[in-house]
């Protein structure tokens, strides 16, 4: 559900959280990392990465167990993600995806995630998704179809456009909006 930073195991009593590609905290109302209960869920990239993720609100809560699940494997189990924000993704196959951590690890895969300053992800209709990305003026485009493989691998029926932009807009508050979801608009 969440790209690779969390899994379903074939026991479906929750989602694991893969703590190598990146580390997920939920964190209480002080933001005290908790082992057991709801709270905000915090992100960390683990990738080198032009733009690291150190402890990025998703703006979702999860509810977290410290009891193990018995397929075995020993990480921990989110037990439900209470999507708050609009940061979850939808797919045409029904799905939702964790949107920050469905594309920090898909630009962590590209070769020269370096030439890219920042991006921005837009659901604009359930099929179709737009990157507005700020780039290095020697950013080579052929990139783009590097990432659009990369997508396609991971999931899901999207269409993808790019769009290379200035800067990406603040919201009022000076928030920086990694993901934004149009669909609740149509
Ligand atoms: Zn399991």
């Amino acid at each position: 559900m969440m790209g690779v930073s969390a899994y379903e195991c074939s026991e479906h009593s929750g989602l694991h959280i893969d703590s190598e590609r990146s580390l997920m905290e939920i964190v209480d109302e002080s933001g005290n990392q908790i082992e057991e209960g709801r709270g905000k869920i915090l992100a960390t990239s683990l990738h080198n990465f032009a733009m690291p993720f150190i402890r990025y609100e998703t703006g979702d809560l999860g509810h977290i167990t410290d009891t193990n699940c018995s397929c075995g494997r020993g990480s921990k189990i989110l037990k439900e993600i209470i999507g708050r924000d609009k940061e979850l993704l939808k797919t045409p196959t029904g799905k939702c995806i964790h949107g920050a951590a469905f594309f920090n690890d898909v630009f962590a895969e590209i070769t020269n995630v370096n030439d890219i300053i920042e991006f921005q992800i837009v659901q604009k209709k359930i099929d179709y998704i737009v990157i507005n990305m700020v780039c290095k003026s020697d950013f080579n485009t052929n990139e783009l179809d590097q990432i659009k493989d990369i997508i396609r691998k991971r999931s899901e029926g999207w269409n993808v456009e790019f769009k290379v932009v200035d800067n990406i807009n603040r919201t009022k508050a000076g928030k920086y909006k990694f993901i934004i979801s149009e669909l609740n608009n149509q």
